[in-house]
């Protein structure tokens, strides 16, 4: 919190602003989602009586991994938002180099610039194949 260096335009600061609000804006989407489906499954559950065993499994399943998804993009974007806050949002983890604004607006959750993200790709792979194989 002490000199700032900011060599960063009021233009980019601007842009940086709109990606923020979307993000606030993903996030309380979510949230208000998971609010609804918890509605939706303390419906199904006073259903569940009725249904097959199978059907009923098959869905809490599927709940399972749209709620898991849902944690993830909320892990993200809270991890975004901190950024935004200690002033770091924009940088990529690996190099510290700006990302382009042009992929963050597209990508608002990339941690990464387009080089260390194909490097990071690239290692996943070969990762992914060991595993597979
Ligand atoms: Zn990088």
């Amino acid at each position: 919190m002490n000199s700032a260096e900011s060599n960063s335009s009021t233009f980019q600061n601007s842009e940086l602003e709109i990606i923020k609000k979307s993000l606030l804006i993903q996030k309380s989407e979510i949230l208000n989602k998971n609010q609804e489906f918890k509605n939706l499954q303390n419906a199904s559950a006073k259903a569940a009586d009725e249904v097959d065993a199978v059907v009923q499994n098959l869905q809490d399943n599927l709940n399972i991994q749209l709620h898991e998804r849902d944690h993830l993009s909320l892990m993200l974007i809270d991890k975004a938002l901190s950024k935004f806050s200690s002033g770091s949002y924009g940088q990529c983890d690996a190099c510290d180099e700006m990302i382009d604004l042009r992929r963050l607006k597209a990508r608002p959750l990339a941690t990464l610039c387009i080089s260390c993200m194909e490097d990071n790709e690239k290692s996943s792979k070969s990762a992914t194949r060991s595993i597979l194989q």
